[in-house]
């Protein structure tokens, strides 16, 4: 038997589908490069495997017009959890990332792994319920931690914020859907929300900015994870201050980035300035409302969270710099600190085309990409040529 070459395996038409970069047979060939019965054949088996339908007709480039393809996005569901220090939110989605119910709860993290996943769990068959679905029709399940993980097993590795949950094989709490279980730090997944359904072939940085701070590292369109899998974790990399305060982080070290522009500086240094607040959140609030004490604080957190970010530029020079996270919802005084020092200090060249943005929807991007993470591990080309095998 002929192995499928990677570019036009049905797994890799499939993809092209429902990305959108393809919608017929013609597309395909043009795409892969593939003979016109090659690709045909394996759109047959696609078809039969209910993955892709035909519907509808595209325009004639002269001769007949070509019978166009879609995605069926209704073939499967996956289960999509964000977990996050206080709260959980559970959705499932169908294989295009439409979210078709979803409910959220509160929780404490620290009350440890098993009492959390059976929340998880009970969470998870509402929706399924709430959906009209069964157990039985969860293709992949996603979930999304506030912790270090090691994604080829699904088990946070000494978590700061998840007392109790060093090395907990997560996937075993799901064993009741018999499918894969995919589980990767939060800030990866909300990368992965980022870049959306269509997916992106572009190079990303995805700033969280939450009580700590880290960076999704998207490279051509996918997570870089690094050799351990803590690519990314910008939280900690030292920073000098202009009037060369130190301030002891939770790391034990001396002013890491966190410590000195996260959501818990932040408060600090509002309640240290006579604002009378007691969340990070009310400091975001009054940012976004005009005060105009808590605006020059968050502008300030941007600039640093900005010298930090400059340097990555130089290094890195991504298309993009997407910043979400709660601290995020203050919106442009962030987005304006961040934008004068990566301007200021990043070579000419990486700054030319650099977009800096705030996300859309930084509450809904981590059930979006923990959904995306399940459906592209189901989805993969090996996972697709073994489900046309069966
Ligand atoms: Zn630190």
């Amino acid at each position: 038997m002929l192995v499928a070459s990677s570019s036009a395996s049905a797994g890799a038409l499939l993809r092209h589908v429902r990305t959108g970069r393809a919608r017929s047979r013609a597309e395909l060939v043009a795409l892969t490069g593939a003979s016109r019965n090659t690709v045909s054949a394996r759109v047959d088996q696609l078809i039969a495997a209910n993955l892709l339908a035909e519907g509808g007709r595209g325009w004639s480039t002269g001769g007949r017009p070509p019978t166009l393809l879609q995605f069926n996005s209704r073939a499967g569901c996956v289960l999509a959890v964000d977990l996050g220090v206080t709260s959980v939110d559970v959705a499932v989605t169908d294989l295009s990332a439409q979210v078709l119910a979803t409910v959220g709860h509160p929780i404490d993290i620290a009350d440890g792994p098993r009492p959390v996943l059976a929340e998880v769990d009970r969470l998870a068959q509402l929706v399924l319920a709430d959906a009209g679905l069964e157990p039985a029709d969860v293709c992949a399940v996603g979930i999304g931690v506030p912790g270090p993980v090691e994604h080829s097993s699904g088990r946070p590795s000494h978590p700061p914020i998840m007392p109790g949950w060093h090395d907990f094989p997560i996937p075993s709490a799901f064993g009741r859907y018999e499918c894969p279980v995919y589980v990767d730090n939060d800030v990866n997944v909300m990368a992965l929300g980022e870049m959306g359904a269509a997916g992106s072939v572009q190079d990303v940085l995805v700033v969280k900015v939450g009580t700590g701070i880290g960076c999704g590292v998207i490279v051509d369109g996918r997570v870089y994870r690094g050799a351990q899998g803590s690519a990314g974790d910008i939280g900690h990399i030292h920073v000098t201050t202009p009037d060369g305060r130190l301030v002891t982080c939770r790391c034990g070290q001396e002013n890491c980035l966190e410590a000195l522009a996260g959501g818990g500086a932040l408060l600090r240094d509002a309640v240290a300035a006579g604002l009378p607040v007691s969340t990070t959140r009310e400091v975001v609030e009054r940012a976004a409302q005009g005060d105009g004490a808590a605006i020059e604080l968050v502008r300030e957190a941007g600039r640093t969270i900005g010298t930090v970010l400059a340097a990555l530029v130089n290094f890195f020079n991504p298309h993009r710099i997407v910043v979400t996270g709660g601290v995020a919802q203050a919106g442009v005084p962030l987005l304006a600190g961040i934008r004068e020092s990566v301007y200021r200090r990043s070579m000419p060249l990486a700054a030319r085309a650099l977009e800096i943005t705030v996300s859309e929807a930084p509450e809904l991007s981590g059930r979006v990409g923990a959904a995306l993470m399940a459906i592209e591990g189901f989805l993969d080309e090996e996972s697709v040529e073994q489900a046309l095998a069966r």
